[in-house]
């Protein structure tokens, strides 16, 4: 009777969530209920480090592969493959719309750095030469800039938003083994085209890895596997967690050999995450399409409101006609994100000033929070970066970064307006 029940639930689970709408398979993906005739509501944390065995036989066979189970929380884990699943579910049913045979897997890594550095290693080894994009999140640029070349790996800086640029890049380097880009890109909210560049990165060599850090659109915005791409990564840290609780990693590729290569890095790295934290993402994940559709809206209200403001110069938001990217945005993402930069007259002062007297917004790096957060590059994140090189990237004195949250957005425009009006 238990039996039946649960293989009933599991069926119901696992076969009709597939051709749902994206806010109902996020919910629904990969969630089981437990052992023991208990069928929890929610998939249970498998707060373990280690597996036991019923038998020898038993031991023997999961480590042979010869059965499916769990031997180490390191070398895998039920509360994660909760995570594999949803991920496979949200990013996997774009591309299978597309080109029916191909598969995605996922893998959960414990930070954001942990899956794009794992990313990476697993495309280059020594003697290759990748190529990144010059507004990559600080941690990418270095590990990349400077980690990597004492494993033998050249990274080659260029701008990808810049299609000739990117052409010639290939040129030069047509055995460059990885193109990693982010877009909307940090902080600036440059886009890349990832069809095209795909496509350019694709005629040059096949076998070239374009790799799409996809933390500020999220899937729910915006599918790079189903343009082109290769494989996409997520500080699951930002929007998918949404709460602020967890700092996380998922990559999702559609590449086989990447994916073996990946999993031996978790592996042997020990980049696996902590069942708890990813519970935690998998809680917040089901609320992804919701919260997305309202950071969206919030963001386009402000943004449109910092827009009129007589201390703003600059806004940049994807979502602003006047935005030079909000064809391609509007082209390749179903909604523009909630991260805005803006430029304010007064510069450096203006910007501390700022973060000095807003009261709803939390002074702190970091974004996709439920709460709207607020800082400034040039005295924060971006303080180490000499002014020349900070402001090629178009991150001056007075730019602001917000991270629109889910409150009610008349709230956020009333702590915008007074602490603007102290700048
Ligand atoms: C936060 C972030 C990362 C790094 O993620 P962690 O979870 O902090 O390790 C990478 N890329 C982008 C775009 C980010 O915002």
């Amino acid at each position: 009777m238990e039996d039946k029940l649960s293989a009933r639930l599991d069926q119901l689970n696992h076969d009709y969530y597939l051709d749902c709408d994206f806010a109902t398979r996020v919910i629904h993906a990969g969630e089981h209920f437990g052992e023991f005739g208990a069928h929890s509501h929610n998939s249970p944390i498998y707060q373990t480090s280690t597996f036991s065995f019923k038998s020898a036989k038993h031991g023997s066979d999961v480590f042979s592969g010869r059965e499916e189970g769990y031997m180490y929380t390191r070398l895998g884990n039920p509360t994660v493959k909760v995570l594999e699943a949803k991920m496979n579910a949200i990013e996997g049913r774009e591309v299978k719309l597309r080109s029916p045979e191909t598969r995605v897997s996922s893998l959960v890594f414990s930070s954001g750095m942990a899956a794009a550095s794992a990313a990476i290693m697993a495309c280059a080894k020594a003697g290759d030469t990748v190529l990144i994009d010059e507004a990559l999140y600080g941690c990418t640029t270095h590990f990349c800039c400077e980690v990597l070349p004492q494993y033998g790996v050249t990274s080659i800086e260029l701008d990808t938003s810049d299609l000739g640029a990117v052409e010639a890049a290939l040129g030069r380097y047509p055995k460059a083994r990885a193109l990693l880009f982010e877009t909307p890109a940090n902080p600036t909210m440059k886009i890349t085209d990832i069809t095209a560049v795909s496509r350019l990165a694709h005629r040059v060599n096949p076998e070239l890895c374009v790799i799409v850090d996809n933390t500020f659109a999220t899937p729910y915005l915006q599918n790079p596997l189903a343009l082109g791409a290769d494989l996409v990564f997520h500080s699951t840290t930002k929007y998918l967690c949404g709460h602020g609780t967890v700092v996380g990693g998922v990559v999702t590729t559609n590449n086989d050999r990447i994916k073996d290569r990946l999993y031996i890095l978790i592996k042997d790295l020990g980049h696996s995450p902590s069942p708890f934290d990813t519970w935690l993402v998998n809680q917040g994940l089901k609320t992804l399409a919701l919260r997305m559709e309202r950071h969206c809206s919030n963001a386009m209200t402000l943004a449109t409101f910092l827009e009129k403001h007589p201390k703003v110069s600059v806004v940049r938001y994807p979502g602003l006609e006047h935005f030079p990217y909000h064809r391609l945005a509007k082209e390749q993402m179903r909604g523009f994100g909630g991260m805005i930069a803006f430029d304010l007259k007064g510069g450096y002062d203006a910007g501390v000033r700022l973060m000095d007297n807003v009261r709803l917004f939390t002074l702190a790096v970091s974004l996709g929070c439920v709460d709207s957060l607020i800082q400034h590059p040039a005295s924060m994140t971006h303080a180490v970066v000499p002014k020349d090189k900070r402001e090629k990237a178009g991150i001056t004195d007075g730019l602001v970064r917000i991270s629109v949250g889910v409150e009610h957005v008349d709230d956020l425009i009333t702590d915008l307006t007074q602490a603007l009006a102290k700048v």
